[in-house]
C-alpha cells in the first residue's frame, strides 16, 4: 500500500529525515512515534505529496507520489497537525467545502453518513469555532473522509484533546480500520501507539526500531524494577550519576533497568541509604512501550 525507499529530506541545513525505508500493508494502522523534531510530520507530508523529498522514492498504491501527485491525492485523506477548519463556517459547510475541493457534487449521502458516524449530526448547523476541541477534531476527520480515501494520514490527531474525546475518536478509528481503510498516524501518547498494528520508533530523522507493539514490548531490556523512595527526584539523579543503569522517572516512581536482581538492587539501596533516602517499595514490572522506547533512545544517544 505504501512503500518508502531511502527517504531523505533537508530543510536548508536541517536534516529532518535521514534515510528512512518503510513498507506499510493494506489495512494496517501504522504508528510513527517519536519526540518533537523526530521527522514524523515531514514523512507524513512527503507521503501526501505536499513536500518533495531531497532524495528517495515514495510510492502509494504502487504509484510514485512525486510523479503522479494528483492521482495519489484522490486516494488519500490527510488530517494535519494544525486545525485546518473554517471557524466561520458551520459543521455542514466545512464538510461541503472539502467535498468541493475534491470535486464531489453528490456528497449529501456521504455527508449524512459521516455526521452520524462522528456523532456530529445534531451540531451540523453550529459554527466550527463554537465546537469543543474533541468535536473539532472529529469534524476535521469527517472532512478528510468525504472522498472515501483508501489511505488516511493522521498527524497527532488527539494532541490536546481531552481523554473522553480521545476515547471517542479512537472508537471511530477502530471502525474505519474495520472497513479496511489503511491508517498511518503519529501520536505522542504511547497508550495509543499500543493500538497500532505496527509502530516505528523514530528519533532525529531515523527509525530506531520497528515492530508490532507486542514484539517491541518483548524486547529483552533486562529486568525492570519499579522503586518508590522518600525522595524520588534526588534518587533519580543519584542513580543516574552513579550507575550505568537505564533509569526513568514516571511521576512518583522510578523504573530502573537492572541485570541482576540481588546485587544491583543492593547497590542502589546502599547508595540511597548513604544519602539518607529510604526505599519505600520495590517490585518487578513488565515493560511498557514507554520503557522500551526510552531504552532504545538512550542506547543511541
Ligand atoms: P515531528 O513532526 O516529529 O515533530 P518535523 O518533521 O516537524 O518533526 O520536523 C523535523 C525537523 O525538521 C525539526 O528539526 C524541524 O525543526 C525541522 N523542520 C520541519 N519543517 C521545517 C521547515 N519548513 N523549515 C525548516 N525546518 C523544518
Ligand atoms: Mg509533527
Amino acid at each position: 500500500m505504501i512503500s518508502i525507499n531511502n527517504l531523505y529530506k533537508n530543510y536548508g541545513k536541517v536534516e529532518a529525515v535521514k534515510g528512512v525505508s518503510l513498507e506499510i500493508k493494506s489495512g494496517e494502522m501504522f504508528g510513527l512515534i517519536g519526540p518533537d523534531g523526530a521527522g514524523k510530520t515531514t514523512i507524513i507530508r512527503t507521503m501526501c505529496g505536499l513536500i518533495n523529498p531531497t532524495k528517495g522514492i515514495v510510492k502509494l498504491l504502487g504509484i510514485d507520489v512525486q510523479k503522479h501527485r494528483k492521482e495519489v491525492q484522490r486516494n488519500i485523506g490527510y488530517l494535519s497537525q494544525i486545525f485546518s477548519l473554517y471557524g466561520d463556517l458551520t459543521v455542514e459547510e466545512n464538510i461541503e467545502f472539502f467535498a468541493n475541493i475534491h470535486n464531489i457534487t453528490d456528497y449529501k449521502e456521504r455527508e449524512e453518513e459521516l455526521l452520524n458516524f462522528t456523532n456530529l449530526i445534531e451540531f451540523k448547523n453550529r459554527l466550527a469555532n463554537n465546537l469543543s476541541g474533541g468535536m473539532k477534531q472529529k469534524l476535521a476527520l469527517a472532512c478528510s473522509l468525504i472522498h472515501k480515501p483508501k489511505i488516511l494520514f493522521l498527524d497527532e490527531p488527539t494532541t490536546g484533546v481531552d481523554p473522553v474525546s480521545r476515547r471517542d475518536f479512537w472508537k471511530i478509528l477502530a471502525d474505519l480500520k474495520k472497513d479496511g481503510i489503511t491508517i498511518v498516524l503519529t501520536t505522542p501518547y504511547l497508550d495509543e501507539a499500543e493500538r497500532c498494528t505496527r509502530v516505528a520508533l523514530m528519533d532525529r530523522g531515523k527509525i530506531l526500531d520497528l515492530d508490532t507493539p507486542e514484539k517491541l514490548k518483548a524486547r529483552k531490556i533486562g529486568e525492570i524494577v519499579e522503586i518508590i523512595t522518600t525522595e524520588i527526584r534526588r534518587s533519580y539523579k543519584l542513580i543516574k550519576e552513579n550507575f550505568n543503569f537505564d533509569v526513568q522517572l514516571f511521576g512518583d516512581r522510578l523504573n530502573v533497568i537492572i541485570d541482576d536482581h540481588v546485587t544491583d538492587l543492593k547497590r542502589i539501596g546502599d547508595l540511597l541509604n548513604k544519602n539518607s533516602i529510604e526505599i519505600l517499595n520495590e517490585r518487578v514490572v513488565s515493560p511498557t512501550l514507554e520503557n522500551i522506547f526510552i531504552n532504545v533512545l538512550q542506547k543511541v544517544s
